[in-house]
Formats: C-alpha cells, structure tokens, sequence
C-alpha cells in the first residue's frame, strides 16, 4: 500500500526551535528564556503570514509541557510532545479568532482555567489572529489576562498587531517575525528537495523562493505543485518551473536590464516579447525589472551583502562589474518610476514599453566625467565653441531668462492727465526715495481710492497692512511728500475695504508680474537648445528657472 501523500508543508514543518527558518532573533530571546526558567505568562507573535508564527507557538507549548522540560529542547516523543504535534492534547488548546470571534471559547476558556491542566505543566492556550476576537472575547481575555494563574500560558498570534487594544498589548511580551529572507528560502527548499529525492536546478528553487516573497509557508506549497506536476527522473528546470508557477523566467528579466545598460532598445524590446508569450504580467514583470536593477545596484557597492541565492549574486556581481555605478543607480531610478506608471496604466505592456525606452535612452552609459564631456559637446555643436559645461550652461539660461524679464518702465513726470495707477507708483516712490520705508511698504499694499486735489484717499482689506501709517508722525511725513510731488497740500485718508472689493494694490500688482515672468521663464527655459540638451543627456526634467538678478 502506498504511503499516503503529506503536503510538504506538513512533513516538514519544524518540530523543534533550530528548524525555524529565518527567525532567529525570536529563537534566541526564546530559548534564553527557557534555559533560564524566567517566562513570561503571555507572549504575543506579530509577522507576515506563513513565516512560522503558529508553528513557534506550538514548539514552545513542547518546550513548556514536555516531560523532560521546560526546556528549549523538547524530546519530540514524550505525550505531550507527539499530541501537542498532533493537536489533541487536552491541555494544550487552539482557537482560531479569524472563524468564530472567539467569545464562547474565550468564555469557557475563563471557566477553564481556574481548574489545574490535566496532565501538563501547564495549560496553554494558542489563539491565532487574536485581532479578529470580538470586544467581549478581549475584555474575557482582559481579565485572565490581568490575573493569570500560575498554571497558564497564552500564546497569542497576529498579522495585525495594530488592531489589539493597548490594554493586551501591555500585558503581553511580543517578538515580531520577519519575512524569511530568499537565500534561506532557497536553501531550505534544497535540503527537502534532496529529502524527497527530487532533482532540482539552482534557478528553479529560486524561482519558487522568489514567488513565495518571504512565506516559507507558500514556497512549501508551490515546491507541491512543482514536485506534482513533474515527470520522475529528471531535473526540474528553471523553465518548467515557470511554465508550471505561471511565474517568470529569470533570464528574461535579467536579459531586459542588461539590454536597458547596453542601450539596445532592439533587445529590450524583444524581452518585452518573450515575457508576452511566457504569460507574464507586465505589473508583476516591471516590479521584477525595477527589483532586478535593485540587486544590481547592491552588488556593485562591496561592503552590502544580499540575502540572495549564491548563484544569483554571483550573476549579478558579474554584470554590475561591467557598468559604472552611477548608470546602474540611473536604470534602478527609472525602473522604478516605471513600475509605478505600469501599475497605474490602462495599457500596462505599453506603459512599460515606452518606460524602457526612456530609459535606454536616458540612462547615462558613462560615468559624470564622461556626462559632462557630453555635454560639453552637446553644447559645442549647437553654439560653435566649448567653454566649460557648467559656466555655460548657467550662461545661457540667464541669459535666456534675462529676454523674458519685461524692460522696467521708465519713471514718467507726474501730471493730471496720467492714469491713477501710474500717479499712485510716482508718489509710493516719492515716498521711498524719502527713505520713509515703513511708510512704503504700507502704501504698497493699499488701493489707491482717489487722488483729488487737497485729498488722497487709499483703501486697505486688512487693517493691519495699514498700521505704519497710524502714527501722526509718519502720516505727516507722508502727506508732506505727497504735497511736495503733488504741488498743492494734501490730506493722506485711510479706509478700510470689504475683503473682495475691487482694485489693486502695488504689491498684488507686483506679486502677478513676477508669476507671470517665472512662468515665461520656464517656458524659454524648456524651450532653450542647451538646456534642452543638457536635459537630453542628464536625463531629467526642469522644475525652476530662475533669474540670476532676481532678489
Ligand atoms: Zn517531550
């Protein structure tokens, strides 16, 4: 009779603390804990799904209750070591709070645990996605909670730890869990594939640590599919396992970066074609692209290691070698800004189309030395000499803004013909010229109301712009001013304006101009051949354009 078919999940789920893959930092604290006799009565695991969660309540639960402990290392065939592994030993229970809020079990719980554990040490109490209990199941457990009795343990698990109420998380000692890292995915995944017997390539068990990003728990039942799927006797390869994962083949996002550093927009376009007839998904296929880019950027800094398969940093520190660093972080760049455009695009293989090309053309292929003797030439053949790229190119665009400034208007001889703007600008600067510069600064931010002989009247929204010309001095002074320009005496009256009333005042005029002038700027600006080059070979946009006279 065959034996029965064990989820690889199952078989080899880690029965003791040193089988936990990629969570040592919470085995140690662990495992100190137990060697020392100092645990806690409630212990909470927070972490992504299927990184061992459960599973480390569970051994911990053999630690507390077997025969021969507390001890970090159970000996596995005691009764309380197989039921625990087994899920039916009567001291040790599971409830799950995702399936049924838990209250009646949190409930009974309560009833329960004033009477001794059965067998065990203890009675230990295992709830999983305890953030999904209801608001009596928590103040149920609350209350256990705040006065445990000696022969209790919880052990509480949850992908969600913001949602538990402060109160439990106070009373509970808790250890994160991490994403497992892909080079110990990949090597656990070797050790079991040589278990069952089953000949794998270095590509294909990567592939499957890729798709399982991070969950030991997902890698076990993809590494299923695989085994299921295959033909006994031969090697499972990098391409079968695309094939069967419907996930990418590697080759072909490493061959697309590689074509995006050379320049060679043919091949990245092909890549983009193998990738459609493989099935990929251009999201999933431009989150691989920016992530590929990524590693090759780590690679080429010597001091980063990557938690990545050996045979993979190998590839990848052999292709960083061959291109300047400053490139590879350029591709990483653009890359990633692509994936973002790709996840919002109605046409996705599209979207990462026209994103490669940008970036096979932008990309600097060189090192900033060599950027700037580009540009350099790239300015030299538009403008006949080659100064120095910098210095130039500042040249050009001040220059160009400087065409875009408006020509200051003449001062004009004041008369009674002038419009009322004009005459109000002659006396504001009558009063400046005096050196009276609170006074102007206020008179700036007035609407000139009339200027009638005997009487200037000028209106302001907020009385406060209107302060520095309360003073009975500097309001004299102003009025001899105006008098003195004006030809005849004069009266300076302020009134106050409702908020949306007509008019103008000199520095809202003032405030318009300049945005007006910052927006021709940038037009001339984008518009210029240098710095359009510059543009062109840098590979950025332009956000500002600024006048070198500006204050
Ligand atoms: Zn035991």
């Amino acid at each position: 009779m065959p034996t029965p078919y064990l989820v690889l999940a199952r078989k080899y789920r880690p029965q003791r603390f040193s089988d936990l893959t990629g969570q040592e930092h919470v085995v140690r604290t662990l495992t100190n804990a137990l060697q020392s006799g100092r645990v806690a009565h409630a212990f909470l695991f927070t972490g992504p799904r299927g990184c061992g969660k459960t599973t480390t309540a569970r051994i911990l639960a053999r630690a507390l209750n077997c025969v021969q402990g507390p001890t970090p290392e159970p000996c596995g065939v005691c009764g309380p070591c197989v039921e625990i592994a087994q899920g039916n030993d009567v001291d040790v229970q599971e409830i799950d709070a995702a399936s049924n809020n838990g209250v009646d079990d949190v409930r009974s719980l309560r009833e329960a645990a004033k009477y001794l554990p059965a067998r065990d040490r203890y009675k230990i109490y295992i709830v999983d996605e305890v953030h999904m209990l209801s608001g009596p199941a928590f103040n149920a457990l609350l209350k256990t909670l705040e006065e445990p009795p000696g022969h209790i343990k919880f052990l509480l698990a949850t992908t969600d730890p913001q949602k538990l109420p402060a109160t439990i998380l106070s009373r509970v000692q808790r250890h994160n869990f991490q994403l497992v890292p892909l080079g110990k995915i990949v090597t656990r995944l070797r050790e079991i594939a040589q278990a069952e017997g089953v000949a794998i390539s270095d590509g294909a068990l990567a592939l499957v640590g890729r798709q399982a990003q991070g969950s030991m728990r997902d890698a076990l039942s993809l590494l299923d599919q695989l085994f299921a799927a295959h033909p006994p006797g031969t090697e499972v390869s990098e391409e079968e396992a695309a094939r069967t994962l419907g996930a990418l083949d590697r080759g072909i996002v490493a061959g697309i970066v590689e074509a995006v550093l050379r320049r060679d927009a043919g091949a990245a376009m092909q890549g983009i074609v193998r990738a459609y007839d493989s099935g990929a998904d251009f999201k999933r296929l431009s989150d691989e692209l920016a992530a590929q880019a990524r590693n090759l950027v780590l690679a080429s800094l010597p001091e980063v290691r990557q938690e990545l398969p050996d045979h993979e940093v190998r590839e990848l520190a052999e292709t960083a070698r061959s291109h300047d660093t400053a490139q590879l972080a350029r591709v990483f760049e653009l890359l990633q800004d692509a994936e973002e455009d790709v996840a919002q695009a109605a046409n996705p293989r599209h979207a990462l189309e026209v994103a490669l090309l940008r970036a096979v053309h932008l990309a600097p292929a060189g090192s900033l030395p060599e950027l700037v003797e580009k540009v350099d030439r790239a300015l030299g053949k538009i403008g006949g000499g080659a100064p120095p790229a910098g210095a130039r190119l500042q040249r050009e665009v001040a220059a160009s803004a400087r065409t875009a400034v408006a020509p200051q208007a003449d001062p004009k001889p004041v008369n009674g013909d002038a419009p009322l703007e004009e005459r109000w600008r002659s006396l504001i600067a009558a009063v400046r010229a005096a050196r009276k510069m609170n006074a102007a600064a206020a008179l700036e931010k007035g609407v000139p109301r009339s200027l009638a002989a005997g009487m200037v009247a000028v209106g302001f929204r907020s009385p406060n712009d209107a302060l520095a010309l309360e003073d009975v001095d500097s309001r004299r002074g102003v009025e001899d001013i105006f008098s003195g320009v004006l030809g005849s005496p004069v009266k300076l009256v302020v009134e106050k304006l409702p908020a949306e009333s007509g008019g103008q005042s000199l520095a809202e005029e003032k405030e318009r101009k300049k945005g007006e002038q910052k927006g021709r700027r940038l037009q001339q600006g984008r518009e210029h051949p240098s710095v359009r080059a510059a543009v062109e070979v840098l590979g950025g946009e332009i956000e500002d354009v600024r006048d070198l006279g500006e204050e």
